[in-house]
C-alpha cells in the first residue's frame, strides 16, 4: 500500500471525524426515540409481568408480540416453534440494501410464587417473571419501534427473535428456533439480559466465553441390602457413594489445568429410608458440571465416567449413569462484542460499561452463537432504593423500569451499528 502523504491523511482524518459525527448524531437520535417511547415500553413490561406464561406456554405473550410488531410494519415470518404456538420471528426491512442482523428476547416465566407487592404483580398463582424476560420482550419491542422510526436510514434487515422456553432446561427454545430456520440468512446476532446484580445505568460485556456450559449427571449405584450389623453379607453402596462425592472433586483439582475454570457439584445423594440398621440396596446421586472450554468439558465427562466405573468396581457395585450435556457454553464473538461495547459506551458513557467476570450460570443463547457470530451482554437493573437488586429467580426479583429505555436503545443501536459497520471497537 502506498504511503499516505500528509494531505491524504488530513483528508482521511476529516472524513473519519465527519463519519464519527454522523454516527454520534444517529446514536443520539436512537437514544431520544427510546426516551420518548419509554412509557410504552414500561407499560408492555408491566403487561407481560402481570400475565406470565411458563416455558413453551407463551401463547398469549406471542400474540401480543405479533400485534405490536404488525402495528410497526414488521413482516411476521413464523409463529409457533417446537410444535407449540409459542415464539415469533419477524423482520423489519430497511430503506437501503444490506445484510441481516438478529436481535433476540426470551419470553418465559418461572414456576414461582411472586412476593412483590406491586400493582402489576403476577395474576397467575405460582408463575412469575423472576428472571426479567418480561423486560427482554418489552425492550425488544421498544427496539423494533425505534428501528421502524429510522427505517429509511437502515441499510439491511433486522430479524427479531421472540424465543420461548429459555428456562426449560433440557428442551431449549433457542435450539428449536435454530432447528426451524430462525437464523437462516442472518449475519450476526445480539442478545441482552437484564442483570439485577449490576446497578441501573451500567452495562456488562465480555468477549469470548461468558456463560458456562451446563451438564447434568444422574447416577444409580446398586449394591446389595442387608442388616446394618452384618455388612459382610451385604454390598454397601453408601461407601461407594461417599468415595464418589470426594473423588469427583479430585478430578477438577488434578485433571483440569489451574488456568481453566470448571466446577463439579453433587446436588442429590439419596440412600436408604429412615431405618438406622438397614444397609440400603442402592444410592441415587445427581449433580452438575460447569465449564467454558469444550476440551475441558470433554475431559470432565470422560473422567467422571471413569471414576464412577472404577469406584463402583472397587466397591463391588453395579451402576447406571445418564450423563447429559444440557447447554453449551455461551461464547461471544470478539468483533460483534466490540460493536456492542462501542455502542454501549457511546450511549451510556464509557465509565458505565465494564467487562463482566465469567458467569457460571448458563444460557441457551449459546445455540445461536454456534450458528452465527454474536454477543450476549447485560443491562444493569439493580437499584437498592427500589428493591430491584434481589438475585434472579428470587420471589422478590424485580426490574428497575428506569433501565428499560436504555435497553431498547442499546438493542436498536447495536442492530444499526452491525448493519452499517460504522461502529467498531
Ligand atoms: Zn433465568
Ligand atoms: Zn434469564
Amino acid at each position: 500500500m502506498p504511503e499516505l502523504t500528509s494531505s491524504d491523511s488530513f483528508i482521511v482524518e476529516v472524513k473519519e471525524s465527519k463519519r464519527q459525527k454522523e454516527v454520534g448524531i444517529l446514536l443520539e437520535k436512537i437514544r431520544k426515540l427510546a426516551t420518548s417511547n419509554a412509557e410504552e415500553v414500561v407499560a408492555l413490561r408491566h403487561h407481560f409481568h402481570t400475565f406470565p406464561e411458563r416455558s413453551w406456554e407463551e401463547v398469549e405473550t406471542s400474540k401480543k408480540v405479533v400485534d405490536v410488531l404488525k402495528g410497526l410494519g414488521c413482516t411476521i415470518l413464523k409463529t409457533g416453534f417446537g410444535g407449540t404456538e409459542s415464539g415469533v420471528v419477524a423482520e423489519l426491512k430497511g430503506g437501503k440494501p444490506g445484510g441481516c442482523v438478529a436481535l433476540r428476547a426470551d419470553m418465559d416465566a418461572l414456576p414461582l410464587q411472586e412476593e412483590n407487592a406491586v400493582p402489576y404483580a403476577s395474576q397467575t398463582p405460582c408463575v412469575m417473571h423472576a428472571c426479567g424476560h418480561d423486560a427482554h420482550t418489552a425492550m425488544l419491542l421498544g427496539a423494533a419501534k425505534i428501528l421502524a422510526e429510522i427505517r429509511d436510514e437502515l441499510p439491511g434487515t433486522v430479524r427479531f427473535l421472540f424465543q420461548p422456553a429459555e428456562e426449560s432446561g433440557l428442551r431449549s427454545g433457542a435450539k428449536a428456533m435454530l432447528d426451524e430456520g430462525a437464523l437462516d440468512g442472518v449475519d450476526s446476532i445480539g442478545g441482552l439480559h437484564v442483570w439485577s446484580l449490576a446497578p441501573t445505568g451500567t452495562v456488562l460485556y465480555r468477549s469470548g466465553p461468558v456463560m458456562a456450559a451446563a451438564d447434568a449427571w444422574y447416577l444409580t449405584i446398586k449394591g446389595k441390602g442387608g442388616h446394618g450389623s452384618s455388612p459382610e453379607n451385604a454390598v454397601d453402596p453408601t461407601i461407594t457413594a461417599a468415595n464418589l462425592v470426594l473423588n469427583l472433586q479430585a478430578i477438577v483439582g488434578r485433571e483440569v489445568s489451574a488456568r481453566e475454570t470448571a466446577v463439579v457439584s453433587t446436588g442429590v445423594v439419596k440412600a436408604g429410608e429412615t431405618v438406622f440398621n438397614i444397609i440400603p440396596d442402592s444410592v441415587t446421586m445427581n449433580g452438575t458440571v460447569r465449564t467454558f472450554n469444550p476440551a475441558v468439558q470433554d475431559t470432565l465427562e470422560a473422567a467422571i465416567r471413569r471414576v464412577i466405573a472404577g469406584l463402583c468396581a472397587a466397591g463391588r457395585c453395579e451402576f447406571e449413569l445418564d450423563y447429559r450435556r444440557n447447554l453449551p457454553a455461551t461464547i461471544n464473538d470478539h468483533a460483534v462484542t466490540m460493536t456492542a461495547k462501542s455502542v454501549c459506551e457511546a450511549m451510556m458513557g464509557a465509565e458505565n460499561v465494564k467487562e463482566t467476570e465469567l458467569i457460571m450460570g448458563s444460557e441457551d443463547f449459546s445455540y445461536f452463537e454456534r450458528k452465527v457470530p454474536g454477543t450476549f451482554f447485560f443491562l444493569g437493573t439493580g437499584n437498592p432504593e427500589k428493591g430491584t437488586n434481589n438475585p434472579h429467580h428470587h420471589p422478590k426479583f424485580n426490574v428497575d423500569d428506569d433501565a428499560l429505555p436504555a435497553g431498547a436503545a442499546l438493542l436498536a443501536g447495536f442492530a444499526w451499528a452491525r448493519l452499517t459497520g460504522e461502529v467498531r471497537g
